[in-house]
């Protein structure tokens, strides 16, 4: 059992869910509500910890605080097979755990999507992220992630030194992050040269057609089954040289052990805490820009605050657009300022507003 570290921010309830009929074992934190009722994915994997949701809802504190929407953080995870025949029921109970935990908001993340979110609506009316059919702006589909890391890159690659038409891209993880980044990325002129999932990595030197690879992961299931490009292995993937790195799986796959074998000018961070500290820490004495993950993957989330305050899927895009661009702007032109990582100038802004509001709150 992980020991919970308290501080100023949180978190203010971590809740173990099981259900013994069922075998449904689930984690939720609420990290912290001073902005509004929290919103986070919830995860579902075999492997998913309370350590994991810990740390992950605290990344929705800091992200849904900097994207300035009126929401708190929090996060969830199912101890499942994401691909258990069970699924189905195993949302609807999770639902109906936490039916009156009603300052949490759950919304889709790894291993769950529209539909499990359709579930969970169904069961207590309360869920973002939902598919069209129920009003909702289903923000995998749209790729409203992939959206916003492609709009950070816009922002970021001047102030790592380079074009962003022409530039090389590398994507960890090609889910939904991953297809809409390379997709959007690749609409602004940038090449994808590889991408890589459990399965393994495929690559070219001069470049892959996105739209075929998308196809080839849809039809196939995995990008090594492309027709074009060369197969490598999954970790092969971090020694290619490129210009932009997109880690969009799992965390801490950027750690201690291969930071040094990395040869990239930008990492964006689709997945949420895909790099350790420590490794930040090496990137940054290395040369290599690297924007956080609560700043570069906060599409998604702004599209689900969106459709929970019922706008259009343009006004969505309009302001993932908006706000990605200015923090990005703002964090990078701190953190060059004060000679800081860009994840402690945009954790102290992010801190600052949250802060701000704990003071005008009773507890
Ligand atoms: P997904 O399940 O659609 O895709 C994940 C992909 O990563 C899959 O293709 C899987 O095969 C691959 N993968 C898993 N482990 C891998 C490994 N070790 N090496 C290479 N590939 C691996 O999930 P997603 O929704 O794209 O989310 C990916 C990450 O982005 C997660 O960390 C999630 O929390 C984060 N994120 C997602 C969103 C969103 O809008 N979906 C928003 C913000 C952050």
């Amino acid at each position: 059992m992980c020991e919970i570290q308290y501080d100023e921010l949180g978190p203010s309830k971590v809740i173990h869910l099981y259900s013994k009929k069922t075998q449904l074992r689930a984690i939720v934190v609420v990290d912290n509500t001073a902005l509004g009722p929290a919103i986070g994915g919830v995860r579902v994997s075999p492997l998913v910890s309370t350590e994991e949701v810990l740390r992950l809802a605290r990344t929705m504190t800091m992200k849904n605080s900097i994207a300035g929407i009126p929401h708190g953080g929090g996060k969830a995870g199912i101890m499942a097979d994401p691909k258990s025949p069970e699924k189905e029921r195993y949302f609807r109970v999770f639902a109906k755990l936490i039916k009156d935990l009603q300052e949490y908001i759950p919304g889709p993340d790894m291993g769950s999507d529209e539909e499990a979110m359709a579930w969970v609506y169904d069961e207590i009316g309360r869920a973002c992220g939902l598919p069209e059919e129920l009003g909702g702006l289903p923000l995998d589909k749209l790729g409203a992630t992939g959206f916003g890391l492609a709009e950070c890159a816009e922002v970021a690659c001047t102030y790592a030194g380079f074009d962003l038409k022409g530039a090389r891209v590398v994507v960890q993880g090609f889910g939904s992050v991953g297809k809409a980044s390379a997709k959007f990325l690749s609409e602004k002129g940038a090449i994808l040269v590889a991408a890589s999932d459990t399965q393994g990595t495929i690559y070219s030197k001069e470049g892959l057609d996105v739209n075929q690879l998308i196809e080839t992961k849809m039809s196939a299931g995995a990008v090594r089954y492309c027709k074009e490009g060369t197969c490598l292995g999954i970790d092969e993937l971090f020694s290619i040289e490129c210009d932009i790195l997109i880690p969009a799986a799992i965390p801490d796959v950027i750690n201690e052990e291969n930071v040094y074998s990395i040869k990239t000018k930008l990492i964006l961070q689709g997945a949420n805490i895909p790099a350790t500290r420590a490794a930040e820490e090496i990137l940054m004495k290395r040369g290599i820009l690297s924007v956080p993950d609560f700043i570069a993957n906060a599409g998604g989330v702004i599209m689900a605050a969106m459709e929970y305050a019922k706008k259009t899927e343009r006004e969505a895009f309009e302001a993932i657009s908006l706000k990605i661009k200015k923090n990005t702007m703002r964090v990078l032109e701190k953190a060059m300022k004060e000679e800081a990582l860009p994840r402690a100038a945009a954790e102290e802004l992010a801190k600052e507003k949250v802060l701000k509001a704990m003071r005008c709150r009773e507890y």
